[in-house]
């Protein structure tokens, strides 16, 4: 196939022939190369890659390295991208990307990940780095007021962590673009198979690949997608920095990504289904999830999204206690923090990711200590839905009052 980005081909096709790199035995997918550094018969032929004239492996930290190739090609294929860089996580990824187009500004909208918030509170602004925070995702009015004032980039995740709302990709990329600015999405809940943020207007996407494209709590690794021009900027801070994807991990992540698009409308299914059998239950308050028509941000998931992902938020009539004991009694979901995995998780935000923030501060962001975060995992829903209807069955009367 020619060039499979701009092709008919669906998801699933991609992420099993995107990778144009071949091995010199004609194996199906790029092996391992756990080389640091590639030798050249002479100098003329090394002085036509170090002089940019040819590209070839030269030494793997630049991110010189078939393996990464192979698996770069692919990602860059399931985004509709020119180009992605593979890191060693998602924080090395989204911390790249600051420096390489943040330093301009960054104006954060609506809730980001814990590791984000701290980079962007704390460190960034350190260096002299200028970072706002926006909570609502929809206050287009403060939005346009930093943009005006020369915030160089907008930075948005959807959909967010814990309570899953959304916020409109399109509309920020066309106001962020009147202004001359530029627009990185963490796309981590939603994966490249139920949402193409590049397509809706977006220039950069960034994805914690420890999450679903790894998808087997095997790995830690992180990925951003976008036009040549955007990446190119970013190579020799990636190089630089040091925090290049290793051989290793570019090869389990590229044979993750075969299955992709198989898992993801697997934990779609799954978590739709769950969602929809517990709504109304009376230990339950409030069922989060993007594709109940109940849920807010409803409407827009239909327009930006292709699936509505295995993130489901349930929130207990019986607070805090009644979620704790219900995460307790489950079986067959661990309490771990993490998500996107084969195995079913479960966690308090309460008690992890938000633990750090004040309660006043939570519910200002529409946290509650009453919520259970889930990701639903590759199990048979049937039995993912038993255990939490035993798990909850436990509960007495008195949990189910506040
Ligand atoms: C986990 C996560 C990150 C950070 O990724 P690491 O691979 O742990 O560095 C960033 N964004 C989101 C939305 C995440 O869930």
């Amino acid at each position: 196939m020619s060039d499979p980005r701009s092709s008919r081909f669906g998801a699933a096709t991609l992420a099993i022939h995107s990778q144009q790199q071949q091995d010199a035995f004609g194996s199906p997918h790029m092996p391992i190369y756990d080389t640091t550094t590639f030798a050249y018969p002479d100098t003329t032929a090394l002085l036509e890659v170090t002089e940019g004239r040819r590209r070839a492996p030269l030494y793997s930290r630049y991110g010189h390295n078939p393996t990464l190739y192979a698996l770069e090609e692919t990602l860059a294929a399931l985004e509709g991208a020119e180009k992605a860089w593979a890191f060693s996580s998602g924080m090395a990824a989204i911390s790249t990307l600051f420096l390489s187009h943040g330093r301009r500004g960054i104006a954060c909208l609506g809730e980001i990940y814990g590791g984000t918030l701290g980079l962007l509170e704390h460190q960034l602004p350190e260096l002299g780095i200028n970072t706002h925070f926006l909570l609502e995702g929809d206050d287009f009015d403060a939005l346009e007021h930093l943009l005006a004032s020369g915030v160089g980039l907008v930075y948005i995740e959807t959909p967010t962590n814990p309570t899953l709302r959304l916020t409109d990709i399109a509309a920020v990329a066309e106001q962020a673009h009147r202004h001359g600015a530029l627009v990185a999405v963490d796309s981590t809940f939603a994966t490249p198979i139920n949402q193409q943020p590049l397509a809706l207007g977006a220039d950069i996407v960034v994805h914690s690949a420890t999450k679903y494209l790894g998808g087997h709590s095997d790995l830690t690794a992180g990925a951003v997608m976008g036009s040549a021009k955007l990446l190119d900027a970013m190579w020799p801070w990636r190089q630089n920095l040091g925090c290049a994807l290793s051989p290793q991990m570019a090869s389990l992540l590229s044979r993750s990504v075969r299955t992709l698009p198989l898992r993801v409308e697997r934990h779609n299914a799954s978590a739709q289904a769950i969602a929809e059998a517990l709504l109304g239950h009376p230990a339950i308050a409030r069922v989060l999830y993007p594709g109940l028509p109940s849920h807010p941000g409803h409407r827009l998931a239909r327009q930006q999204m292709r699936g509505f992902g295995g993130m489901l938020t349930l929130e207990f009539v019986g607070g805090r206690d009644a979620a704790t004991k219900v995460a307790d009694r489950l079986a067959l979901f661990a309490i771990a923090p993490s998500l996107g995995g084969a195995e079913s998780l479960v966690t308090q935000p309460c008690t992890t990711s938000h633990a750090d923030i004040s309660a006043e501060e939570r519910a200002k962001r529409g946290i509650t200590d009453g919520m259970l975060r889930l990701s639903i995992g590759l199990e048979d829903a049937e039995d993912l839905l038993d255990d939490l209807q035993q798990a909850i069955a436990t509960l007495s009367e008195s949990d189910n009052t506040q």
